[in-house]
């Protein structure tokens, strides 16, 4: 999509090219993380650019496990919690730990496409198992599919790509299915991107073998700085086991050590989140409009990716249409599920406004072929 989009600006001019397939943060980070960045770094203290223990500073560890707890109840120490390069990093890490050659991971189709490589990467195999109808994940379909050798479920919510929020009843039946020697990986970079003031729940507290990988990349939008922490549930009863084989990977994986100033100024004010209403703004505007147009686009509850189907079956053809009108969006069949697209709210309003002709027209043409 990178190249196109650069070919597709050279011959059409860059204000009439929009980019709906990048997952990367458009807003700056909030000013707290800018005073926080400016404070560490005026601080200087000695060493401040050095190695430190494999699973980042204690202190920074310390203050995520005293939050943890008091959002869980659960007893949380600095000994459940592993500072990483991002979610990214941290899922690779768990699942360099748990994995031998052959084993499974069962991943819910649509899914994030990184995690068959993160899988594979590690000798695993990929299973894949569908969503319901309205892409949240079925514990009866996750249940059949698991066999000896199935060590993990992925759950990512909010999703990327379908906007889900996977209520607190369905991980308490997710919960029942996830059993030893099985964990749930729980992707959460998104977690703090939620809309109409829902507050997610829990992962933590409602599923009792979950190792949760966290990231500051889209909550501070600081995907670059590659920061993001992995808390492992005190309640497995392997929780020492695992934490120090996820400690030792983290290095062996050539990450060594998360990066060592952003995990003071992550430490700062861990909570520190961009403006979410600015998303949710230009969520209702494009969901909206491609709704008036005869789009099924509902409406995303977190993240920042609104999923529409296709008016044709064949995303692939119909994201070549959008593409003649200059917009980019990335085909679902690259999530695993054909007759869809992902759009992401990564772009400016202004740039909203001026796509929704090209929207328009490619809907039209469809129907008008169809
Ligand atoms: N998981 C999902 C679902 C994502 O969309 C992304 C990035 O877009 C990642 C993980 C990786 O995030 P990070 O930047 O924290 O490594």
């Amino acid at each position: 999509m990178f190249e196109i989009g650069i070919q597709l600006r050279l011959e059409r001019g860059a204000e009439n090219v929009f980019d709906f397939s990048l997952g990367n943060p458009e807003v700056e980070p909030p000013a707290a993380v800018i005073r926080a960045l400016r404070q560490v770094v005026e601080e200087n203290r000695p060493h401040s650019h050095g190695y430190m223990p494999n699973a980042g500073y204690l202190e920074v560890r310390a203050e995520l496990a005293r939050r943890l707890a008091e959002s869980t109840g659960l007893p949380f120490g600095v000994e459940h919690v592993i500072m990483t390069s991002g979610a990214a990093g941290a899922i690779n890490t768990v699942l360099k730990s748990i994995l031998d050659p052959g084993d499974e991971v069962i991943v819910l189709n649509p899914y994030f496409p990184e995690y068959r490589f993160y899988i594979e990467n590690h000798g695993g195999r990929v299973v894949l198992v569908e969503t319901t109808v309205e892409f949240l994940p079925d514990p009866d379909r996750i249940a059949a599919a698991v066999t000896p050798r199935t060590r993990a479920v992925i759950l990512n919510s909010p999703n990327n790509p379908t906007g889900r929020l996977y209520p607190a009843a369905l991980l308490r039946e997710l919960n029942a299915v996830i059993r030893a020697p099985l964990v749930a990986i729980s992707d959460e970079p998104y977690r703090s991107i939620v809309y109409d003031g829902v507050k997610p729940p829990a992962t933590l507290a409602l599923i009792d073998r979950a190792v949760v990988a966290w990231s500051w990349s889209k909550a501070m939008a600081i995907a670059g700085e590659r920061i993001g922490y992995l808390a492992i549930s005190p309640r497995l009863a392997e929780a020492a086991a695992l934490a120090g084989a996820c400690t030792f990977s983290h290095r062996i994986l050539g990450y060594i050590n998360a990066p060592a100033i952003w995990q003071r100024v992550v430490g700062l004010d861990p909570d520190a989140t961009v403006n979410v209403s600015l998303y949710q703004a230009k969520r209702d505007r494009l969901c909206g409009a491609l709704h008036a147009m005869g789009y099924d686009a509902p409406r995303p509850e977190g993240a920042f990716y609104v999923f529409p189907k296709t008016p044709i079956p064949d995303d692939i053809a119909f994201i070549g249409r959008l593409q003649e009108e200059g917009i980019l969006a990335v085909p679902g069949s690259g999530f695993g599920r054909s007759g869809y697209m992902r759009l992401s709210l990564t772009v400016s309003e202004a740039e909203i406004e001026r796509s929704l002709p090209g929207f328009d027209r490619a809907m039209r043409n469809a129907r008008a072929a169809g």
